[in-house]
């Protein structure tokens, strides 16, 4: 891996990933040794054992994305009893320890989830206090819409969609007093409506960020190491250069109305589509309701920052690929 990443010019980020990545905290910490140059190491973790993390490596990560899905009740639903908690009390300890860099709460949004009552009690939390908080729908990872979703368009019509307004107003709300919260999804897409400017793939895959698979083989996205398209290379015969933009998305997202703000929002889904075309299409329609409320509120927003009630540097997130695909 030294070797391969030598021929990499640009400012490299490592994110741990999984699976879990602290349940081999050793090989970790070896590879965070013996790799130089590396301008932010990152991790996705459901927190369980980052305790067990050493604090010399622990201050070294710019960005700890943490799986917590909102309130303790929703959380635990999803991911078992007395998580939640376990979550929160690993972050503070993180804290203690002096990791100083982007706390992320990174929320899987199920059917369970309201996210305006999610996503507030998140940002609410005073200690650990999450700097940032991402959602991603919990949608299109396996074939049956119907294995994990009772009725996912009545969710999304009925919980969702106005959950989205409550918390796009929410946002304008505490923009309009100076405070710009952290909400990954709105964040970058609110800058790219500023600026008129559109955006390629948000998280990168397959364009400048690609998963190491214990393997050795380079896979597009960490989460289909198994899917054959998604491997293009090799870290002993690849280069850095040679993978780069090795992956679009393709249609139906290059001719889409909003593509140039949504950016195709998962290359995973957009190869594989794994509830089918309509119920992609679905899933599409929440990410067209998230732009069609930001875009309601652009003018509000240039305005604040005209008078220099928030300042526009705020929108520039994030500044290094840190895991999040922004669009949920
Ligand atoms: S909204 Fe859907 S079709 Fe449009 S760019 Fe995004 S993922 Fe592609």
């Amino acid at each position: 891996m030294r070797s391969f990443l030598q021929h990499d010019d640009s400012e490299i980020t490592i994110q741990f990933y999984g699976g879990e990545p602290l349940i081999r905290i050793p090989l970790l910490e070896k590879i965070m040794d013996e790799l130089p140059g590396i301008k932010h190491w990152s991790i996705q973790t459901n927190m369980i054992n980052l305790h067990k993390l050493k604090p010399k490596y622990l201050r070294r990560l710019s960005s700890i994305l943490a799986s917590v899905d909102g309130r303790e009740s929703i959380t635990d639903a999803n991911r078992g009893e007395g998580v939640y908690s376990k979550v929160l009390e690993n972050c503070k300890l993180a804290r203690k320890n002096g990791f100083t860099g982007d706390l992320v709460a990174r929320m899987a949004v199920s059917e369970v989830a309201d996210i305006y009552e999610e996503v507030t009690h998140l940002a609410n939390l005073r200690s650990p206090g999450f700097n940032h908080i991402h959602w991603q729908l919990d949608s299109q990872w396996d074939d049956d819409p119907k294995a994990r979703w009772k009725d996912f368009n009545y969710w999304v019509n009925n919980s969702y969609n106005p959950g989205i307004t409550q918390l796009v107003q929410w946002w304008l709300e505490n923009m309009q007093e100076g405070k710009i919260i952290g909400l990954v999804p709105f964040i970058p897409v609110m800058k790219s409506i500023l600026d008129d400017s559109p955006s390629p793939l948000r998280c990168g895959a397959g364009l400048d960020s690609f998963a190491i698979n214990p393997n050795g083989s380079i896979s597009v996205c960490p989460i289909s190491p198994e899917f054959a398209f998604s491997i293009v290379g090799d870290i002993q015969t690849s280069t850095p250069k040679s993978i780069r933009n090795s992956m679009k998305v393709t249609e139906p997202c290059p001719s889409c109305n909003i593509f140039g703000l949504c950016g195709g929002r998962c290359l995973f889904i957009n190869q594989t589509k794994l509830w089918g075309a309509e119920a992609f299409k679905k899933v599409c329609g929440t990410v067209e309701y998230m732009v069609s409320e930001l875009k309601a509120i652009k003018i509000e927003v240039q305005s604040l920052v005209e008078k220099g009630i928030i300042a526009k540097t705020e929108f520039d997130y994030p500044r290094f690929n840190n895991g999040c695909e922004i669009i949920p």
